[in-house]
């Protein structure tokens, strides 16, 4: 491994990934540097790609040699366009990804690129030369690496608190399969402040993941993935090649919340993490608990319950995020029409 870089990324996720294709086609060497290899190309939180507006950006970055596109081909379980009875400006092509097949696609790809090399590590600082431009970054642990632009594609991780159960915790994700909470990247945000850059926070969550063998699918609605799901890659449209999962794409499920969930979400409002109510949530992915408050006219809003894989039982009810205890997340759950049984695998939390 070369003791200095052209292009050095911080990250491995979305971003970085993209970041790491890109610098590799423009330099002999690029260093993708990330706080655990076996997470590269790890979905966070909805294990779908696109959706409204998304699916275009999903489109370009294909478009313009990047990655995505092909990832979301190869890991797709479920496809559909979204405002189908709508224009084409405002349809949403959008891809419901088995994981661990995406992140598959991802590490198998990135390992096949020449002059890119991946390390683990944890970027603390980045180093400036005396005229103060970026010379390199400092790992935890001392070692320096030299570097003519370093990318910094950290996501969630920069000064990240986690919040799950009125608590408040250090953390940049919780890793999905294991207990574990993968560190906050606090030194280099650090970094970043001493620079001069205004550092602003912002806060999403994630819905608990449920047990689908414990659904009563019989009392949903299925949705179906589309007949001729066109997916993202042009390569592969061009060709005519189906996307190779096609053939056992996997139903949704759409149910409700009902007037029982929303009064367990209220009446709970006071076990929701201090500070939760201060941070900026985003505006199309709100929390249950900001869509009950936000509208109390109406008796329910619509949840998916969106399996994360092709052969997994685990499924992602989408619209239902709100870092409550994990005893009335479940609760909560089991308001709703075919979740009146429902086991919970693994609670939802928050992320600022
Ligand atoms: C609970 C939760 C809910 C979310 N909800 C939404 C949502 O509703 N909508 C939405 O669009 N997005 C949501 N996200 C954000 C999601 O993370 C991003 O959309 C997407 O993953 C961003 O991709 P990225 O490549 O920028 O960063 P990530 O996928 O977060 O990847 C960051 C990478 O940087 C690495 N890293 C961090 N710090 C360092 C360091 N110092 N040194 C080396 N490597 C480092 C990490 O290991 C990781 O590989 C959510 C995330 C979480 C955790």
């Amino acid at each position: 491994m070369p003791p200095s870089y052209p292009v050095i990324i911080i990250g491995g996720g979305h971003a970085g990934t993209e970041a790491a294709l890109a610098a590799s086609r423009l330099s002999p060497h690029t260093l993708l540097v990330t706080l655990r290899a076996g997470t590269v190309g790890e979905l966070s939180c909805n294990p779908s790609i696109g959706g409204v507006g998304k699916g275009h950006m999903v489109r370009e970055i294909d478009a313009l040699g990047g990655g995505m596109g092909r990832f979301a081909d190869e890991a797709c379980c479920h496809f559909k366009t979204l405002n189908l009875g709508k224009g084409q400006a405002v349809r949403g092509p959008r891809g419901q990804m088995d994981r661990d097949l995406y992140k598959g696609a991802v590490q198998a790809h990135l390992s096949g690129v020449g002059g890119l090399d991946v390390l683990e590590g944890e970027v603390d600082d980045v180093v400036l030369d005396a005229g103060g431009r970026c010379k390199g970054v400092r790992l935890r642990g001392g070692l320096e690496i030299g570097a003519g632009a370093v990318v910094v594609t950290t996501g969630t991780f920069l000064g990240g608190v986690l919040m799950c159960g009125g608590e408040r915790y250090a953390g940049g994700r919780h890793l999905r399969d294991s207990e574990e909470v993968e560190p906050p990247s606090n030194g280099l945000s650090e970094t970043l402040r001493e620079f001069g850059f205004e550092l602003g926070r912002l806060k999403t969550g994630t819905p608990p993941r449920i047990d689908g063998r414990t659904i009563d699918y019989g009392k949903c609605k299925v949705q179906a993935s589309e007949e001729d799901p066109k997916g993202f890659g042009h390569v592969r449209q061009f060709r005519g090649d189906p996307m190779p999962h096609q053939g056992s794409f996997v139903d949704c499920h759409q149910t409700r919340t009902t007037e029982e969930t929303h009064k367990v979400c209220l009446d709970n409002e006071g076990s929701l993490p201090g500070g939760y109510e201060d941070g900026v949530g985003p505006r199309y992915c709100p929390s249950i608990h900001n869509k009950v408050k936000r509208f109390p006219d109406r008796e329910g809003h619509n949840t998916f319950l969106e399996p994360e894989g092709l052969t997994t039982p685990i499924v992602y009810p989408n619209g239902l995020s709100g870092p409550y205890p994990p005893a009335v997340q479940l609760e909560m759950l089991r308001t709703m029409p075919g979740l009146e049984n429902v086991e919970m695998i693994r609670p939802g939390y928050d992320v600022e």
